[in-house]
């Protein structure tokens, strides 16, 4: 089992017995520094080699977890993983030997060349001083003697995001740590040191040489922090998020026309995603609500009349979204599950008033199928109104559409319910053919289950069919006795 204590003592046995030295670095560090209980994955930077550190490792501890080695980069994870009851594997705990090392980038792309240095030229390479700190590994735990070359635990105290290099330098070598400030702004609540920021303005071309991947699933870090908005006003400020997702600062802007405003659809929609933040955890819900009114400069236009409007942005919306999340390299199912909330965000809206029948209230539980909560979780995100009074108003609005929801789920249950004796045995048991009396008689065993008179069980249906049967079989017979008389009156010639 993962235990962090075992895992000093066994680094620091290792480091002793081996005659190197081994450190604590990165998050790990700092979220000790700051006291931040957040502790996944912990760092080591050890002198020589990393994979060749980490295979001793996995020797003492005798298989506790797994051992993944990247030999391109001289790196390896261990892995600690547990078993839910399904046998899904999760992760608890993840261990990154590197070799003290300098990556020398080549300019055309981020592709490290790794060479062994030491541990000061590692944490040169590092993104931002508060990251770049080390603590050393021995067998009763991490030492005291802080390496911090770059003052990161200052920038701790004063909460600042600063690089140790030059950032012309540290953004141009691997431009994703740009993405990286305003995330780690978003999550820790840092401020961006100003060189820092106006770097980040300077280099975001930059980001270009970065895959798809990478930036998408850095992205995806930043939706995950508790306010997203402190990072995406950093992503939309310094021009950043022109570079992969260019749709989001089209919505910045008011316009104005014979007295009319329409409301600044940027500012909505980030609030919308912090709204959001509060009710769900879901990064992709959070997606959808930052691409809700994606399609609204699109189909915006100025009615007589009516003011501004966006008619028909939901759909344009469904189409970005599929383009968006093509570039961005999102799963299909992903980019389909965005795609449909957006596409019926405005929906549940229409359904308020009282008269609405239950068919609209149907569609929208056919259409949404098992996404129709994180549909509503939106629609109540979507409210961003100052107003307290006028909030409690519509969000008890959703409450109510709710319940008329839960109704019509009911109501449809009832009516795919079917008596557990079904026609094929009543017509077995009674000789009737196919007909209305079977149907009449199954009518009957359903009638009495709903009315609470039999309970719902076959064994329940059956005595109440025994005593029910006769009488329709006896109407049957008289039926049809009276049917046969009928023909042969009809076939008597008429005289
Ligand atoms: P968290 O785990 O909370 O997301 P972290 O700081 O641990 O934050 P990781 O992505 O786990 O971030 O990276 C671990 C460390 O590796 C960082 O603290 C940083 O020192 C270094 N690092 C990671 N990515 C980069 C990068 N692109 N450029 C430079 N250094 C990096
Ligand atoms: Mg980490």
């Amino acid at each position: 089992m993962f235990d962090l204590g075992k895992i000093y003592t066994v680094i620091g046995g290792i480091a002793e017995e081996r005659g190197i030295r081994a450190y604590a670095v990165g998050g790990f560090v700092r979220d000790l520094l700051m006291r931040r209980e957040s502790v996944k994955d912990l760092d080591v930077v050890v002198e020589g080699s990393g994979i060749e550190f980490a295979r001793w490792f996995d020797e003492k501890v005798e298989a506790e977890g797994s051992l993944v080695e990247f030999s391109d980069f001289d790196t390896a994870r261990y892995v600690y993983t547990t078993e839910d009851e399904e046998g899904h594997k999760h992760t608890v705990f993840e261990l990154e030997f590197a070799g003290a090392r300098s990556e020398i980038y080549d300019e055309l792309s981020r592709k490290p060349k790794v060479s062994t240095t030491t541990l000061h030229e590692d944490l040169t390479r590092r993104d931002f001083t508060v990251n770049a700190i080390a603590l050393p590994i021995g067998v009763n735990g991490l030492g005291s003697e802080v390496v911090d070359p770059f003052d990161g635990a200052i920038d701790i105290e004063k909460k600042i995001l600063r690089t140790p290099l030059d950032p012309d330098i540290t953004f141009s070598e691997d431009p994703l740590r740009m993405m990286r400030a305003a995330r780690f702004a978003s999550q820790l609540g840092f401020t961006i040191e100003h060189h820092t920021y106006d770097a980040i303005a300077r280099n975001r071309s930059r980001l270009k040489i970065v895959s798809k991947e990478r930036i998408c699933e850095e992205f995806f870090k930043l939706l995950a922090t508790p306010v997203p908005s402190v990072g995406l006003y950093i992503l939309y400020n310094t021009g950043l998020i022109n570079e992969f997702l260019p749709e989001v600062s089209e919505l910045n802007g008011v316009e104005e026309l014979y007295g009319h405003q329409h409301k600044n659809n940027l500012v909505h929609t980030f609030k919308v995603v912090d709204n959001i933040a509060e009710r769900t955890d879901n990064v992709l819900l959070r997606f959808a609500a930052l691409m809700h009114d994606i399609g609204k400069p699109g189909t915006k236009s100025f009615v007589p009349g009516r003011g501004w409007a966006f008619d028909m942005h939901e759909h344009l919306g469904k189409k970005i979204v599929r383009d968006v999340g093509r570039r961005l390299r999102m799963s299909r199912d992903d980019i389909e599950y965005v795609a449909l909330l957006v596409r019926w965000h405005q929906q549940p809206i229409s359904l308020m008033d009282e008269g609405v029948t239950d068919s609209p209230v149907r569609r929208l539980i056919v259409n949404l199928e098992d996404h129709l909560q994180d549909l509503l979780t939106l629609c109540r995100s979507d409210i961003t109104t100052g107003n307290p009074y006028k909030l409690k108003k519509r969000l008890k609005n959703y409450d109510y559409l709710e319940k008329r929801i839960a109704e019509v789920i009911e109501k449809d249950k009832l009516r795919a319910f079917q008596s557990p004796v079904r026609g094929e045995e009543i017509m077995e048991r009674t000789g009737l053919r196919a007909g209305p009396t079977v149907g009449k008689i199954k009518k009957r065993i359903e009638d009495a289950i709903l009315d609470g008179e039999i309970p719902h069980d076959y064994d329940a249906a059956r005595v109440y069919f025994d005593t029910i049967k006769d009488e329709y079989l006896r109407n049957a017979e008289e039926w049809e006795r009276g049917e046969t008389e009928l023909k042969i009156q009809n076939s008597k010639p008429n005289v």
